[in-house]
């Protein structure tokens, strides 16, 4: 296993390839999508782990319904998005170009966005937590504002700029902006 969650099969024959990915694809394992948006990092979250603030599999779950087309992920290119149920942050959240954290507020799950976090990878630049983008979100409005997000890079970048370096360039704000148009205007919110 990868620390970002993917299996890596070493030492596989190049004669045996073709058929290991038929085997792989029948039994959904073959999607095209290494280091883009669906291929996410998440903790358990409070489905399974008892720390937990918040689940960060629904969260997970909606963001990949939401991009299933290979070519909208292809465009969007190479991003780190990562998810943690609580402050443990063993999704590492705080690396994520994009990351979600679970936080509690009066016994209700809640999620902060934080934008531009690094690990210090070539893709990601020199190693930065991320700076939340504004108060937390409901799980509900989570997809939404990560599609506000993107759809702010997509018209933001400049040609061949990926993710980071459009957040770089342009700062929080327009970000913050887009992110607080995508809040659902009955939610209750929270000030975490
Ligand atoms: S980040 Fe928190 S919720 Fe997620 S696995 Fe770690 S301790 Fe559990």
């Amino acid at each position: 296993m990868t620390h970002d969650q993917n299996v890596l099969l070493p030492w596989v024959h190049a004669s045996r390839l073709f058929e290991l990915w038929q085997e792989a694809k029948a039994l959904g394992l073959a999607s095209a999508n290494v280091q883009l948006l669906t291929d996410m990092i998440a903790c358990p979250g409070g489905d399974f782990c008892a720390l937990a603030n918040a689940r960060s599999l629904p969260i997970a779950e909606a963001i990949t319904q939401r991009y299933q087309d290979l070519d909208e992920l292809d465009d969007i290119g190479e991003i780190d998005l990562h998810i943690s149920g609580c402050i443990n942050s063993c999704g590492h959240h705080h690396s994520g170009h994009i990351g979600i954290l679970g936080v509690d507020k009066d016994g209700k799950e809640w999620y902060q966005v934080t934008l531009g976090g690094s690990d210090g990878s070539d893709l990601s630049g020199a190693a930065a937590a991320g700076k939340v983008i504004g108060p937390s979100f409901s799980a509900a409005e989570v997809p939404d504002v990560i599609e506000a997000v993107l759809g702010t890079y997509r018209d933001l970048r400049e040609s061949g700029e990926n993710f980071q370096n459009t957040v770089r360039r342009t700062g929080l704000d327009p970000f913050k902006e887009a992110a607080k148009q995508a809040r659902h205007k009955d939610a209750e919110t929270a000030a975490a």
